[in-house]
């Protein structure tokens, strides 16, 4: 099969950001590239955008681009010596303050944190690897007993268990790299630590329709709330770094697949990211369990998987994508996994874009079409053809350049820019070409067109045609 249908979403770096590296991952198979706020420039975030749309331009691939904000993600503060040592059973003292600190104290920035912290919470550092449990707190330094110890570096993350901090969801750091980011025409923006609706309606009051929002669920109030904050977002993001950190780590499994299953029923694409291919940061090869990983989020129908560290400080970022893509492949040609989608209903509702979008799906099969051709404006009923995971590929034809960018981390698209045709005529004899002499198709080849008559209106899609290349 040469369509792959998951796509696969890489996290740019200073392994990756070279002009040559950028433009071999995207011949190797990523679809996406994801930009992390939490680290970088932004001159450095502006020249990966003007390479990733160069790559874009002379490919002919439409490349959606992911801005990730870095959220009020807490911190510790710098030490002395870089870093100290937490030892089982032994009490640490936090102080407020950005100071270094040292073997007796910790210096936190955050006070948030003293003002709500009490005897039995838990403080989890360094995407949990080290834990320590409140014991006092007098406003301004707060006593913790050592339950898992380790050493802490400087500026190394903390995650507060069991507590709900009094913290906006947008930082003044992010509404400045949210700024950037939009005059960057980034395709996504993607929310860290969403904790409620509110969140995302105060990120679309800045960001308006001028990007799509992904929503990283990390917060166990996020996934508590998922309905809601699913119906305000675009895209939504299983953040499984401090998910695993804020929930118990068992959970993180269950989540998954219950983000997965409500983002498609909703038909918004849906990203599996973190620790993918981990062990490929230093390794050529991934564990089985790695891989393992993969296919069972192909298999649950994930939208995309990303790669996070692999590509952005791996030292094999093209290889890691190389690998992702045998093993989506692998498991996108087992029958079980066409049986899965075949086997799941979904919520329709009663007009002609749902109606069509779910007949597609049914002739694909029959008839084993090809491809389906859907003529889309704002990418909607691509989306509600793509949520139907057809076994066939999803071209979405598109005049507006964000509307195909957006497109290319939807499950099973492939999008292309192209000027809606005048007339019903037109379009049967531009399908035609290019289902001959872009998609390689073969005299005789079923298809499928859906279209909104007359073209470019937004939810005007009202026509399924099935027709053969001749
Ligand atoms: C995560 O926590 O899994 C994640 C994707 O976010 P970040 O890489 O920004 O920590």
């Amino acid at each position: 099969m040469e369509h792959r249908f998951t796509k696969i979403l890489a996290t740019i770096g200073p392994a990756s950001s070279a002009p040559d590296t950028l433009r071999l991952l995207h011949d190797v198979g990523v679809n996406a590239f994801r930009l992390n706020f939490s680290h970088g420039s932004h001159k450095d975030h502006g020249k990966a955008v003007t390479r990733i749309r160069q790559i874009s331009e002379s490919s002919g691939n439409p490349i959606c681009i992911v801005a990730d904000m870095q959220g009020p993600k807490l911190r510790v503060g710098p030490f002395k010596d870089g870093s100290i040592e937490l030892r089982y059973g032994e009490t640490v003292t936090l102080k407020l303050g950005d100071e270094e600190g040292n073997d007796t104290k910790i210096m936190v920035p955050h006070p948030e944190l003293f003002a709500v912290l009490e005897k039995g919470h838990v403080l989890k550092f360094d995407d949990g690897k080290l834990m320590v449990t409140v014991e006092s707190n007098s406003g301004k330094e707060i006593k913790a007993t050592v339950n898992v110890p380790g050493k802490l570096s400087d500026r190394k993350g903390l995650n507060v268990i069991g507590a709900v901090l009094p913290m906006s969801a947008m930082t003044e750091k992010d509404r400045e790299d949210m700024a950037f980011a939009l005059t960057q025409d980034v395709d996504y923006i993607a929310l860290s630590f969403v904790q409620t609706p509110q969140d995302v309606r105060e990120a679309r009051a800045i960001i308006g329709d001028k990007a799509g929002i992904i929503v990283k669920v990390e917060k166990p109030s996020a996934v508590e709330q998922l309905d809601e904050i699913l119906e305000l977002a675009d895209a939504v993001m299983v953040a499984r770094g401090d998910l695993g950190v804020e929930l118990p780590l068992e959970r993180v499994p269950v989540v998954q697949r219950q983000i997965i299953r409500k983002a498609r029923a909703q038909g918004k694409p849906v990203i599996v990211a973190t620790h993918m291919l981990e062990s490929m940061i230093d390794s050529p090869t991934p564990t089985r369990a790695e891989a393992s990983d993969v296919a069972t989020a192909v298999y649950l129908g994930t939208d995309a998987v990303m790669l996070s560290a692999e590509t952005a400080v791996g030292r094999h970022p093209a290889t890691a994508v190389a690998i992702m893509d045998r093993i989506i492949r692998a498991a996108e040609t087992d029958p079980e996994f066409w049986d899965y989608f075949r086997n799941r209903r979904l919520p329709h509702d009663a007009n002609s874009e749902d109606a069509i979008s779910h007949s597609v799906r049914g002739i694909a099969q029959m008839m084993s079409c090809k491809a389906v051709f859907g003529y889309t404006a704002s990418g909607s009923t691509v989306q509600r053809i793509s949520r139907e995971r057809p076994p066939c590929q999803i071209v979405g034809l598109t005049p507006s350049q964000a509307t195909a960018n957006r497109m290319a981390l939807s499950w099973g698209v492939r999008p292309l820019k192209t000027m809606d045709p005048a007339n019903f005529d037109e379009m049967l004899r531009h399908i035609q070409h290019l289902s001959r002499d872009y998609m390689g198709l073969e005299k005789g080849d079923r298809i499928m067109i859906s279209a909104g008559i007359p073209f470019g209106r937004p939810g005007s899609t009202d026509t399924l045609k099935v027709a053969t290349v001749d």
